[in-house]
């Protein structure tokens, strides 16, 4: 069988079975859409009363501005655990020759990538598919199962309030404009954290580096010197705590 005819025939499955999907979720009725891909939920919604939690699965992401393709598992800054299950349609695509299905980025179209979830929406047993457009890419996902989350989870989920360009939504946090990954700086906090911990409303991720404990403790705190010294910028929950494990553990 040809690529064209393969990818045809799933493409016909995947309109039969996103009819069903959003007729039996009402998923059209859904103003607003949030994922996070670190408990790879996305929620449908319209109020805090009226929304639905999905599981899914990340298929991969289409640039509208470089119009190229990029696998899930191709992708470094997709941090989907369950993005390793799309490696089969790669294992699949490389056994039959599909080359679409076995390079991790190309150029491409949106059509290509409806294509792409079809498949994976077969081979993985999914319930529907669905696209969000984050930052000009349109991500496409297969939703496995609706979920039914705690309400410690959407609290966690809510709070995600930075789009950050490398880990997606994610907590915001504060750390001191001379934290990077490239020389280890020392890592001081607020209060002890990790990653994922439950935050009180007034809580945030905050921490700086040596030269900046050195300058507070000088100013006996916090004030308006030692502040304009750490210029705190905003990153978000992941980069935190990849900061802190670059910038503490070298130090010990
Ligand atoms: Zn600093
Ligand atoms: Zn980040």
């Amino acid at each position: 069988m040809s690529y064209n005819e393969f990818s045809q025939e799933k493409l016909d499955k995947l309109i039969q079975i996103q009819d069903l999907f959003k007729k039996k979720f009402d998923i059209d009725a859904y103003e607003n859409w949030f994922y996070d891909s670190e408990s790879e939920l996305l929620r449908l919604y319209n109020s805090d009363e009226d929304e639905i939690y999905f599981k899914y699965i990340p298929v991969g992401s289409y640039s509208r501005e470089k119009k190229t393709w990029m696998w899930s598992w191709f992708n470094k800054s997709s941090i989907e655990k369950s993005k390793e299950k799309v490696l089969i349609i790669k294992e699949f695509g490389a056994k039959n020759h599909y080359e679409k299905l076995q390079e991790g980025t190309f150029p491409s179209d949106e059509f290509d990538a409806w294509e792409f979830t079809s498949i994976c929406l077969d081979f993985l047993n999914g319930i529907g598919a669905y696209k969000v457009d984050s930052n000009g890419l349109d991500k496409f996902m297969v939703i496995m199962a609706v979920e039914d989350i705690d309400s410690k989870t959407v609290q966690q989920f809510k709070q995600k309030k930075v789009e950050c360009a490398e880990h997606g939504p994610s907590r915001p946090a504060f750390v001191c404009q001379h934290l990077d990954c490239s020389t280890v700086r020392g890592f001081h906090e607020a209060f002890d954290t990790s990653k994922g911990m439950e935050l009180e409303e007034d809580d945030d991720f905050q921490a700086w580096c040596d030269e900046c404990e050195k300058v507070r403790s000088e100013h006996g705190g916090w004030n308006e010197e030692s502040e304009r010294f750490a210029q705190i910028k905003l990153v978000c929950e992941n980069c935190y705590f990849e900061l802190k494990e670059f910038n503490q553990i070298s130090n010990n």
